[in-house]
């Protein structure tokens, strides 16, 4: 769809409601699919038409479309979804095609986007109708901890879930031979009926589409061909992964309508707080405590990562708050393999619990101090920056 709707339409930006709607029937009228089976063209047409229409057609929605102008409308449509394309959101579509054709359609998934929605109108799907249709997709929500986040792990994972009938195999008929040639629409599974001002083809209400109907159903599961299982299945969990990020295990949702396939399982992860290591993208975090002596005098450290420890250098007169990055110490990302890093902050402890001869030890060392030989600058410079201040305020400034 590259032309702006009101081109679609054939009016005027300025056209009022009743025109829009005028313009919109006879174009429905002229291209709707049943009147031209064989023109894929026209089922083109008519979609658009209908987009057109349902936009414009309502006020909210054409403020917003004017506002935004239609290349981000398009881009929201090839987003996949509407979400973004500020102000046509999936929910807008719901009740678009809701309003228009009569209302009671089942939920629409965002994600599948216009091929869904004319899918199920042309394929037939109505009000409130069921029809074989792919199971639903299943989420699970996994905590680990961070080191199974980091490293990938295997997990047993319980949930319930409904899987085809083992009795009847998904059929829901006690037999084949009771799956007969539905009577109501004769096997093609559509009737057809009038819809407002044109022909719609519905779904047959009696096989909802399938064309066939069971004459005994299972005993099992009374026809529906699933049942719900308690199942458990081992999953693999990527190296990587963190919080919010989603594993799929394909076929392992929902069982599917009469023969159709499975839903898809998610995985969600979400990652246990560590005692030690914060994550923040690829890299890891952790405060590492070291005594004044050490911060004062140099020495090698050692601190934990995921792999083991390692010793990190303290230089010489280190203060609290600095940070040292150990390279490649980090997370290896799920997606395109980066390589973090391990970033220490070092925090200086000021000792306590001092016995009498460590007091007198450090009495002695403060004496040093006062001799001015540049042991502590930030705190010389602090003092003379407060005496300038005084200064200056003597000196009226
Ligand atoms: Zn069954
Ligand atoms: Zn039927």
């Amino acid at each position: 769809m590259s032309k702006d709707f009101y081109t679609i339409l054939g009016v005027d930006k300025s056209a009022d409601e009743k025109e829009i709607k005028k313009a919109y029937r006879r174009l429905a009228m002229k291209y709707h699919p049943d009147k031209n089976p064989d023109d894929p063209s026209a089922e083109e047409k008519f979609k658009e038409a209908t987009m057109a229409y349902e936009v414009l057609s309502d006020a909210q929605k054409r403020a917003t479309y004017d506002r935004m102008g239609h290349s981000a409308f398009e881009q929201g449509m090839n987003n996949g979804g509407f979400g973004n394309a500020g102000g046509f959101s999936a929910d807008d579509l719901n009740d678009i095609f809701g309003s228009f054709f009569g209302g009671g359609r089942g939920g629409f998934s965002g994600g599948g986007g216009f091929g869904d929605i004319f899918g199920d109108m042309f394929g037939g799907r109505s009000g409130g109708g069921r029809r074989a249709s792919k199971g639903a997709d299943l989420l699970y929500n996994l905590t680990l901890t961070l080191e199974e986040a980091v490293k990938g792990c295997k997990k047993d994972i319980r949930f319930s879930t409904s899987v085809a009938c083992e009795t009847c195999h998904g059929k829901g008929a006690k037999s084949d031979s009771d799956i007969v040639t539905c009577k109501t629409c004769g096997g093609h599974g559509q009737v057809r009926m009038q819809q407002g001002f044109f022909v719609m083809q519905q779904p047959c209400p009696e096989c909802h589409g399938s064309g066939k109907t069971i004459k005994n159903p299972c005993s099992d599961c009374h026809g529906e061909g699933k049942q719900q299982k308690s199942q458990t299945i081992e999953i693999s969990i990527p190296a990587g992964v963190d919080n919010g990020d989603r594993v799929r295990v394909s076929g392992k949702g929902e069982a599917g309508d009469h023969g159709m396939p499975n839903g898809d399982l998610y995985v969600e992860i979400a990652v246990k707080p560590h005692d030690v290591f914060t994550r923040n993208g690829a890299d890891l975090h952790m405060d590492v405590p070291v005594d004044i002596v050490t911060a004062s005098l140099g020495s090698d450290v050692e601190v934990p990562t995921l792999d083991g420890k390692i010793n990190i250098k303290i230089a010489e007169g280190t203060q609290s708050g600095k940070l040292l990055r150990v390279r490649g110490k980090g997370v290896t990302t799920v997606r395109g393999g980066m390589q973090g890093d391990l970033i220490c902050r070092i925090v200086v402890e000021t000792p306590t619990n001092l016995t009498g001869e460590q007091k007198a030890l450090l009495e002695q060392f403060a004496k040093t101090l006062h001799s001015d030989n540049g042991a502590s600058a930030k705190k010389k410079g602090f003092f003379d920056k407060l005496k300038d201040d005084v200064n200056d305020l003597l000196k009226g400034h």
